[in-house]
């Protein structure tokens, strides 16, 4: 009879929270049912970097269909859109009850069982801005993981700072005529959906911005083009540019108000940085439990890895830096549910700032938990194939999205006073544009 594994010495520091059993024992069931039968099908395509990705260096169709299959059957059970509120057909958790369910989630790992939560592709907050005529074609359909999207803002040469976007739309009798090109954008090739943020009234501050929605298919032949895939770091084979080539966009493809895009897009940041919280602590949970099994299974010598002190303390330090990014995560998020929900506009500039910390401690911590998991690991944890070492490249990579983490400490110094005012040779903007 084989032993029983060992139960994992963090799983008695969650302190899960009654009112969640239900949700975290669907997740428990959606691994066992969806997830883990389809990992295990695809096993050769998930654990060898050459059959991740097809000819073409995208996602291979078959992780995209299986990652599809997952996300609805998460729709299905109330999981998939647990964030959102309830009267989109969402959950209504608030940002501390879904910390608990996203590191439940990454808890398992890096394969398919991200699926199960949205993500930039899925249910996101741009949602609730959306019209009731939208509601059947798009927010239903996403809510429910049945339809994918994708989110363009970036540009090749508009990062960080937004006021920098070439891509513009302008008015036409009732239409918007849209142009321009986005680049580093999640999901390019299988969305169906399109959220583009577009410069609309030049000049106007924050209110220079709008959001416009459409079918991507349905555009194909009308100005929407898909261009290249990029080589990510992670190989995710999902990352690419789009274009348009003044595409004729009806006034009802516009998510909330003509001049409303930057607050939205802010809200959209400002949520996929909150998201870092359970992620991270998720991964930086899982690799630590690897690296445990690792250095206690692993002989050098006529003892195990861990017995030796170095390697002890480098455990202990991934330990604390999981616990410090959880416990302010906690504590954030805990500030961010008590003013009411977390979408609700506008925010105290104060929990700007605690958003701000949140993804910095969070981005950091993980980067530091996944680069002592490789070390600890030896020459496998170098080899590319490993779920180490794909945390590792993607933990590396979450310091850029989201807003950088150097964008975020600026707005961080910023909140505690230090704004100066811009240069007369600086444009009118500078200061007040960032992600
Ligand atoms: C894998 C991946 C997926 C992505 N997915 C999407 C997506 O789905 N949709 C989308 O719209 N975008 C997406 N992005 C783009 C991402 O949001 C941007 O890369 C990011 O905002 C940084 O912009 P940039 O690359 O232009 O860097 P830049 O703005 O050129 O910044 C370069 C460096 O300068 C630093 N910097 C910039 N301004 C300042 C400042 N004021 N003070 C100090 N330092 C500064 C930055 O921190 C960074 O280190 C994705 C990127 C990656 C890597």
């Amino acid at each position: 009879m084989s032993a029983l594994p060992e139960p994992s010495p963090l799983d008695a520091e969650l302190r899960l929270p009654e009112h969640l059993q239900a949700i975290l024992g669907s997740i428990e069931t959606l691994h066992a049912e969806e997830v883990a039968p389809r990992e295990q099908a695809l096993k050769h395509r998930l654990s060898d970097e050459s059959q991740y990705l097809d000819t073409d260096g995208k996602l291979h169709p078959e992780i995209i269909e299986a990652r599809r299959q997952i996300m609805a059957a998460a729709g299905a059970a109330g999981v998939y859109s647990a964030h959102l509120p309830k009267r989109l057909g969402g959950g209504g958790l608030g940002r501390t009850d879904m910390i608990y369910v996203e590191e439940k989630v990454y808890g398992y790992g890096c394969r398919l069982n991200p699926a199960l939560l949205s993500w930039s592709e899925g249910a996101t907050p741009r949602l609730l801005y959306c019209h009731e005529h939208q509601r059947e074609q798009f927010t239903d359909p996403l809510v429910r993981g049945q339809k994918t999207s994708l989110h363009a803002v970036t540009e090749s040469g508009a990062g960080s700072n937004l006021f920098d976007m070439k891509t513009h739309a302008v008015k036409r009798g009732d239409d918007w005529v849209l142009s321009g090109a986005k680049a580093y954008i999640t999901n390019a090739f299988d969305a169906d959906v399109a959220q583009v943020l577009a410069m609309t009234h030049p000049g106007h501050g924050r209110r220079s911005f709008t959001y416009f929605m459409f079918d991507t298919r349905e555009y194909l032949s009308k100005g929407y083009r898909i261009g290249k895939v990029y080589q990510t770091m992670f190989g995710d084979g999902y990352t690419g540019e789009i274009f348009f080539d003044d595409m004729v966009l009806p006034e009802s493809a516009i998510i909330g108000e003509p001049g409303q895009g930057f607050d939205i897009a802010v809200m959209s940041f400002n949520y996929t940085r909150m998201r870092r919280a359970g992620m991270c602590s998720g991964w930086s949970k899982y690799l630590i439990e690897q690296s445990l099994d690792r250095v206690k299974s692993r002989q050098i010598g006529d003892k195990p890895l861990g017995a030796n002190q170095g390697i002890q303390w480098m455990l202990a330090d991934m330990y604390v830096d999981w616990l410090q990014a959880r416990s302010l995560s906690l504590e954030v998020a805990r500030a961010i549910d008590s003013p009411g929900p977390w979408y609700r506009l506008p925010r105290p500039k104060d929990e700007i700032r605690k958003i701000c910390a949140l993804k910095v401690s969070n981005d950091e911590s993980f980067y530091r938990v996944a680069d002592r998991a490789l070390q600890v690991h030896g020459g496998y944890g170098v080899m590319r194939n490993t779920e180490v070492n794909k945390l590792f490249q993607i933990a590396r990579n979450l310091r850029i999205p989201g807003g950088t983490d150097e964008v975020q400490r600026t707005t961080i110094a910023e909140t505690l006073g230090l704004r100066f005012e811009a240069s007369k040779s600086a444009p009118a903007s500078a200061g007040k544009t960032r992600q």
